[in-house]
């Protein structure tokens, strides 16, 4: 006997979930329109279930053409319903290639097969045929389990081939998940045929599907109630690979004093109208909120921008109120223009974010143009980036050592370990172009770590300790300065490759001095360990003579501008400070060193090391141990 107590409440369920999907605003992304798409088919699935079954029941009631129209509509949505979950987990991992090349019509196969073989089913009986006993199995009635079956393995095998893909961790679980839910469906039907639970379990991989990846809740930014950035990094993914466009970014000057001044709650309030406006200016589907007071309006490349601008600036010059609120605010934009498919969402929102950031410290209150010449700068440290990041995780950051000689002998004390990557095709980063992109995002903490880690190596592999080598010099950054773990985890390497601290000068920046409780601490737990410390780059910049004089520094090094702008044009101050550090710090090293006038100019000033391409540039390990060799 038929069974429809499993069947009834998934159909309620699903007309709610239908009824969430008309009513809460969506992207119109590929992803949606499948997750609509299987709603709808799911919706008809159910109710031919119902219904096939029940002609099937009373089968002598109705012609022969009822009972095949029925049971055949069943069974090729049945089909088609397969197909969408399948299609939805490419959608899900971004398969571009496989919802837009021949692989799509490819992956349409199985279910296509299906189709023309229920059809035939009117004439060869192969999945189900009907006499005048009723509705009877074909000889190919497996098959739609065999398709089930195939869909859910390819669907299984994509999720996993492309789990990078997904944004945050459950949804690689949440993707195996409803496929799994699929298959016990499928099994369930196997097994109790008359139960109709199959429906059931596609509305439970329905509500998987709803709670992970399509509750528009996760998209909207909920106080300013638009678009957030996560649908906004969804969008590009999928929009350019149609059609080039143009971004537009309005942010609300000075957005963080705004926030101050008004308070949260106001500012939010002002975001709210703002969002409002934005979106009935141009669509709702276009507009964006981007954090901190960015709102992001994608268009056409043909839209009337400049039109745009104005009329949002018009609009800016009234405040903006509601109930209790009341702000004056003012805005800049930013303009990314011919922007077309070749370029990466991370490019893009990076530009963005760097152009907006600019525009805000340069105060410039109106539209800022971004072409292609800032899309190539910030590629370039985009690759570099990446660059860092593998380097840092294959450990690939190399040391090279650049020979200080002794000003009287000319012959090698010591080297400063200096720090290379190489990009994908093997060529060399100088460090001008990384350190300042790791400085910013923390990269250099593990970059100066691997290279003292590695520099202790090569002291220890090659005895340097016991060479002609006085002291290795390793820099140290000032965001390195301030960890608080420094000296346990430099203590460590030093312990783990039988190094003596004192033969590692450590070099750091006058800018590593400015907070005094951090600096004395940290020389403190460094010196115990018997580091000792060089003061590098002296004359970059502002200096101050009262804060070098808390750091026990050992040798002063002259940045290399300072030394080349004496060589040229000699004055008596530089010699006298020159004393005055060899009094107080023992030692001072001139940087850049290039010619042998330069080298003359320097030793006979009283310089006592000195270090610059003249006598040797920074080496890789092998070269430098030659130059050891034949210099010592
Ligand atoms: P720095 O510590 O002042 O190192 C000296 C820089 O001057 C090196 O550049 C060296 O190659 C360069 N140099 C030496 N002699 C000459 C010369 O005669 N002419 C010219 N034009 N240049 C000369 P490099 O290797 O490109 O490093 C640049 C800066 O990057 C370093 O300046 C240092 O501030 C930073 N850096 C390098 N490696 C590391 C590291 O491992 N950690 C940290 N925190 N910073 C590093
Ligand atoms: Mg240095
Ligand atoms: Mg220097």
């Amino acid at each position: 006997m038929w069974n429809f107590s499993f069947i009834l409440p998934s159909f309620f369920i699903l007309v709610i979930f239908l009824g969430y999907y008309f009513f809460l605003p969506r992207m119109p992304l590929r992803k949606n329109y499948t997750f609509l798409k299987l709603l709808l088919v799911e919706f008809a699935v159910i109710i031919l279930d119902v219904i096939s079954t029940w002609v099937d029941i009373q089968y002598k009631g109705h012609s022969y053409f009822t009972l095949y129209f029925f049971n055949l509509l069943f069974f090729i949505l049945f089909f088609v319903r397969t197909y969408l979950y399948y299609s939805y987990t490419t959608c899900l991992v971004n398969s571009y290639r496989l919802n837009h090349s021949f692989l799509k019509y490819i992956g349409m196969i199985p279910a296509f097969v299906c189709c023309i073989i229920a059809i035939s089913s009117v004439f060869t009986g192969l999945l189900f045929y009907i006499d005048e006993t009723g509705y009877h199995h074909g000889p190919l009635r497996l098959i739609l389990y065999i398709n089930l079956f195939i869909y859910i393995f390819f669907s299984v095998i994509l999720a996993l081939i492309k789990k990078d893909s997904f944004q945050r961790k459950h949804e690689l679980w949440a993707a195996l998940g409803y496929n799994v839910c699929l298959l016990v469906g499928a099994i369930c039907r196997l097994i109790f045929p008359n139960f109709l639970l199959m429906d059931t379990f596609c509305i439970m991989a329905i509500i998987i599907i709803y709670l992970t990846f399509e509750n528009p809740e996760l998209y909207i930014e909920q106080h300013v109630d638009i678009f957030n950035s996560l649908a906004l990094i969804d969008y590009l993914n999928e929009f350019p690979k149609y059609k080039d466009y143009k971004i537009l970014a309005v942010m609300i000057h000075n957005y963080n004093d705004m926030r101050e001044i008004y308070g949260a709650i106001q500012m939010d309030k002002g975001l709210y109208l703002i969002g409002k406006f934005l979106s009935r200016l141009v669509s709702r589907t276009k507009v964006f909120y981007y954090r901190k007071g960015r709102f992001i309006i994608i268009t056409s490349p043909q839209a009337d921008t400049k039109k745009l601008i104005n009329q949002i600036n018009e609009r800016f010059t009234d405040p903006w109120t509601s109930k209790d609120t009341e702000l004056y605010l003012e805005v800049n934009f930013v303009q990314l223009e011919n922007i077309t498919h070749k370029e990466s969402t991370d490019l893009i929102l990076n530009t963005i974010a760097n152009a907006l950031d600019k525009n805000d410290i340069t105060n410039k209150h109106d539209c800022l143009y971004i072409g292609d010449k800032e899309i190539i700068e910030n590629e370039k440290i985009f690759n570099i980036k990446q660059n860092i990041e593998t380097a840092i995780e294959n450990e690939a950051v190399e040391v090279y050592l650049q020979p200080i000689v002794d000003s009287q002998t000319y012959k090698i004390a010591g080297a400063e370990a200096l720090a290379r990557i190489r990009n994908t095709k093997g060529e060399i980063i100088m460090p001008s172009d990384f350190i300042p992109i790791a400085e910013k995002n923390g990269d250099i903490n593990k970059i100066g770590k691997l290279i003292f880690d590695k520099t202790c190596q090569i002291i220890q592999e090659h005895d340097l300790q016991n060479s002609c080598l006085k002291w290795i010099n390793v820099n140290l950054s000032p965001t390195q300065f301030i960890m608080t773990d420094l000296a346990k985890e430099y203590g460590a390497i030093i312990d783990k490759y039988g190094v003596d601290a004192s033969f590692i000068h450590l070099e750091i920046t006058e800018e590593s001095l400015v907070d005094y409780t951090v600096l004395t601490k940290q020389i403190s737990l460094l010196r115990d360990i018997g580091f000792q410390f060089v003061l590098d780059d002296y004359g970059k910049g502002y200096s101050n003579l009262i804060r070098l004089k808390k750091c026990p520094f050992i040798n002063i090094k002259l940045d290399m501008e300072l030394v080349w702008d004496y060589c040229k044009d000699p004055e008596e101050i530089f010699p006298n400070i020159m004393q005055a550090f060899k009094i107080v710090y023992f030692s001072v090293t001139a940087e850049g060193i290039e010619d042998d006038y330069m080298a003359a100019v320097m030793r006979q000033i009283g310089c006592t090391y000195m270090q610059g391409n003249y006598f040797s540039k920074a080496l890789p390990v092998p070269k430098f141990l030659d130059y050891l060799e034949a210099n010592k």
